[in-house]
């Protein structure tokens, strides 16, 4: 399939048509000037147009400028192409002469789904590869000067899908359920509702189905109840006879069941007449919708809490590079995505010696991972140091530990090197001991020893060494200087917000991904087309 090629000397070329079509330091200008630039050929290997025979393709670069300039506008596929044909700068951008149709929406999408698979040569993301040759291509061109400042943060990023409630879920799961096994069976949707004795699946809605007053406590509890159990029993059902449908369905229809079976465990509980009633506890892997599964419960603050991803970002505060991002379930912790977030970005960018995060990223274990794996000081306040006591009793902080020595001096000026172990988080800990004779003779065991203890046991973090190490830096009045310039990592957030980073426009976390590392190269771009801007008033 050969590939279409546009002459730029054409009498229909917008730039000739329209000289000042695409004004210098935008994305339109910057992807007309330097297109090849941008999207260089090793990356778009694979694309329509190799072969000799067959239709005309689209040459990839048009249709990654096309993709490029419809995420720097955040707006839909459709109105994209069609601000493609009747805008000239676009067209600029695109090298498409005035007078040639636009791709059509099928092309546009089929571009995008190339452009979320894997690198036939290196096995990674092609939007990863084409971020990441962004950011060199930044570098490369100074975008980031000496005075660079790094940070890490995260932001919420609600799901696509549907959020609905429990009641709703196993009533939409038994729906997929039921339509799955009308299609496996030879059946009709109605003849399994029927079968099952499960009528309500054919109401336009779950609670439809059921005749009954919402808002009355009593009788939403019973149908909770009552369809958590039919819920268990169409599922065992199912399971028992999976074996007579046809191959192709039984790993969807198992997959289902193990939704359903996973929303009545993690949903609801037995009360003590032993019905089941929706649980009132937090639990990690509860669904929040059906068609977007991967989606979990998320909080950002005591009082902000949302639905979906959380994307993360490492970036320059100084001048705004986004050098990683990465996308999580809405319930991991802030300090998951530190690893794989800070090996992108040293992988790209010379030089990170200190990242500036929020207490998220404060805890002792990554820290010291980041920092033993990669040479990065994390500058964060400590998350996991012993809190102070509100009377004038002693803490675990008033206490001496010399690591290398191997012992402990307390506030009493009493050295011990006697210890014992215990285990934490499935590692052997010491803790270290003093005598009892001398603590029993100690003008300090008041303040010192707790309830009818007669001796200290200072049990150490599994990170204790870290731990105290982060408390003295973040003792210090210059850290503390430092550390005031986070809130100006806001403005990295922000941008991704402004350019659709706060909802996944498709379903899924591999779109989620997509989505944000477009974005990423989009905010990228922008600083490299104003560098290459400045460089052309500079010569003009
Ligand atoms: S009570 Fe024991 S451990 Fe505590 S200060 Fe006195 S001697 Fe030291």
């Amino acid at each position: 399939m050969p590939t279409l090629s546009f002459a730029s000397d054409s009498f229909f070329f917008p730039t000739f048509v329209s000289p000042g079509c695409a004004p210098a330091g935008g994305l339109p200008w910057l992807l007309a000037e330097h297109r090849d630039l941008i999207c260089p050929p090793w990356l778009l290997r694979g694309w329509r147009g190799e072969g000799r025979s067959g239709r005309k393709a689209w040459p990839a670069p048009l249709l990654m400028a096309l993709v490029l300039l419809r995420w720097s506008e955040n707006l839909p596929r459709e109105t994209a192409i069609r601000r493609a044909s009747t805008d000239l700068g676009w067209r600029a951008a695109m090298g498409l002469p005035a007078d040639v149709k636009v791709p059509s929406d099928r092309t546009v999408r089929d571009f995008e789904r190339f452009l979320c698979a894997r690198h036939p040569d290196i096995s990674v993301h092609r939007y990863v590869l084409f971020h990441a040759h962004i950011v060199r291509l930044c570098l490369g061109h100074r975008v980031v000067g000496d005075d660079a400042i790094w940070g890490v943060d995260s932001t919420p990023m609600w799901c696509f899908g549907a959020c609905i409630d429990t009641v709703r879920l196993m009533g939409t799961g038994l729906r997929h359920l039921a339509r799955l096994w009308a299609k496996a069976t030879g059946q009709t949707f109605a003849d399994v509702a029927e079968r099952w004795n499960a009528a309500f699946l054919l109401a336009p809605s779950t609670k439809g189905g059921f005749d009954i007053d919402w808002k009355d406590r009593e009788q939403r509890a019973k149908i909770v109840d009552t369809l958590a159990r039919i819920v268990v029993r169409i599922v065992d059902d199912v399971r028992r006879r999976v074996g007579d449908i046809r191959r192709r369905f039984r790993k969807r229809a198992l997959l289902l069941c193990r939704s359903l079976v996973g929303i009545v465990s993690n949903d609801l509980e037995t009360d003590d007449d032993g019905r089941l009633v929706i649980a009132r506890k937090v639990t990690g892997g509860r669904l929040v919708s059906f068609t977007d599964r991967q989606a979990r419960n998320g909080v950002k603050s005591k009082s902000k809490r949302f639905k979906g991803f959380k994307l993360s970002l490492v970036g320059d505060l100084v001048s705004g590079l986004i050098a990683s991002v990465a996308v999580t379930p809405g319930n991991q912790h802030d300090q998951d995505a530190i690893l794989p977030l800070v090996a992108r970005a040293t992988a790209l960018v010379d030089g990170i010696d200190e990242l500036l995060g929020d207490s998220a990223y404060g805890f002792a274990e990554k820290r010291e991972r980041v920092r033993r794996q990669y040479g990065i000081t994390l500058v964060s306040p400590p998350s996991d140091a012993a809190p102070p006591t509100a009377d004038d009793r002693l803490t675990k902080h008033d206490f001496d530990i010399d690591f290398d020595a191997d012992t402990a001096t307390c506030p009493a000026g009493v050295e011990t090197d006697d210890k014992v172990w215990r285990t934490s988080g499935g590692r052997h800990v010491p803790a270290f001991v003093w005598p009892r004779d001398v603590c029993d003779a100690c003008p300090l065991r008041a303040k010192c020893l707790k309830g009818k203890r007669r001796t200290q046991v200072l049990h150490l973090h599994p990170h204790e060494r870290a731990l105290r190490e982060s408390r003295e830096l973040w003792e210090q009045a210059a850290t503390k200087r430092k550390y005031r310039r986070r809130g100006e990592f806001e403005r990295l957030v922000g941008r991704m917000v402004q350019l659709g980073g706060r909802r996944a426009k498709a379903w899924g976390i591999g779109f989620a991904r997509f989505q944000a590392h477009g974005i990423a190269a989009i905010n990228n771009l922008g600083l490299l087309a104003a560098r290459l801007a400045q460089g052309v008033a500079a010569n003009v």
